[in-house]
């Protein structure tokens, strides 16, 4: 069986960042010196390539623009490899991640978001378990078809869905989390890949991918205390069409009838609403207690167990593609890309 191609995309972020001799601060470093530094991706038994934004950037300067670029590339290069990985500054990982699943639609071949929390060239290092298990993963292949057909993110020996996770620590190696969804894959002596888990593709669909992800969105996340002239000051903001609403636990959030007033007066003033939880693992369940029945009544959308990274995206990606006010609440809540339940 002829050996996968894979390719690797450089954006920026700490696995390919050195240490100022001086100042000790970390920045990031020209892409080719990566393959010099991990002689064992020659030992691979797929082919790599490499290609690398022309100022690897630290992940803080995300912005969907660049999310066009990486999705450009993943386009204009589809059919010439079997998968692609792509390193990432771990910080905004979760967002760019989500956002990929959406704009790449009915992907037959992986798209593999990986970083490290330390530099390559760190003696303590977790950037080359980290990238050569991503190429592997994307190398996998059963019958000639690659095993994973979706937006995936490897960190720490395990893959997550892209779209399931959110950056839990700054310090641990353990840097992503999926409580929603169990990890696609875990890698200890052997590869397990769980294959009910995989997304698998619609049978005779071409990929298609969306360049068009509309920035008109805005998180706001409750608090104790939380006042009516704050929420006025982001609901009604010049230009907002979307929001996800962080509440609190199952969706809950005050039953204070300002609370509900300002929602409302907003929903009615056009702007989209996504209830979300604050908590990283479990769901919203609308109505299930007294403190969410009035979100329900007034419409909000149930974000149910997505996270709030997928659901910026969701919301830019509908948002961008133009879908009508009538059917943007049933459209949302319903799983495009196992983002979910
Ligand atoms: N600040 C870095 C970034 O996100 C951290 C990392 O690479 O993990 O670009």
């Amino acid at each position: 069986m002829a050996r996968s191609k894979i390719l690797l995309l450089y954006t920026g972020g700490t696995i390919g960042m050195v240490k100022h001799p001086e100042t000790g601060t970390l920045k990031a470093f020209n892409f080719d010196a990566i393959a010099e530094q991990i002689p064992e991706l020659k030992l691979l038994d797929c082919d790599t390539e490499c290609i690398s934004f022309e100022t690897p950037i630290d992940s803080s300067d995300i912005d969907p623009s660049l999310w066009v670029t990486m999705v450009d590339m993943i386009e204009t290069q589809y059919e010439s490899f079997d998968g692609f990985v792509i390193l990432h500054g771990s910080d905004t990982m979760s967002y760019s991640a989500a956002a990929l699943s959406f704009m790449c639609e009915n992907l037959s071949k992986p798209v593999i978001f990986t970083g490290s929390q330390l530099p390559i060239g760190d003696l303590r290092t977790d950037a080359k378990e980290n990238l050569i298990t991503s190429i592997q993963l994307a190398a996998l292949k059963e019958n000639g078809q690659p095993v994973i057909q979706e937006v995936g993110l490897y960190f720490e020996y395990k893959l997550y869905r892209g779209n399931r996770t959110t950056k839990i620590n700054a310090a641990h190696f353990e840097a992503f989390e999926s409580l929603n969804y169990a990890p696609l894959a875990q890698s200890g002596v052997s590869l397990e890949v769980s294959k009910s888990l995989l997304l698998k593709p619609q049978k005779g669909k071409q990929p298609k991918f969306h360049k068009k992800m509309d920035q008109s969105v805005g998180v706001l996340k409750l608090f104790p205390g939380i006042s009516p002239s704050f929420m006025r000051s982001v609901l009604f903001s010049e230009g907002l069409k979307a929001v996800v609403l962080e509440t609190y636990g199952a969706g809950n959030a005050p039953t204070a009838p300002w609370f509900i007033a300002i929602l409302s007066e907003a929903i009615q003033n056009d702007l989209i609403i996504v209830n979300v939880t604050q908590c990283s693992g479990g769901s919203v369940l609308m109505g299930h207690y007294e403190a969410s029945k009035g979100l329900e009544k007034i419409q909000l959308l149930n974000g149910k167990d997505i996270s709030t990274e997928a659901a910026l995206a969701k919301l830019m990606y509908l948002l961008g593609s133009g879908v009508s006010k009538g059917t943007f609440k049933t459209i949302f809540e319903t799983s495009l890309r196992g983002e979910m339940q």
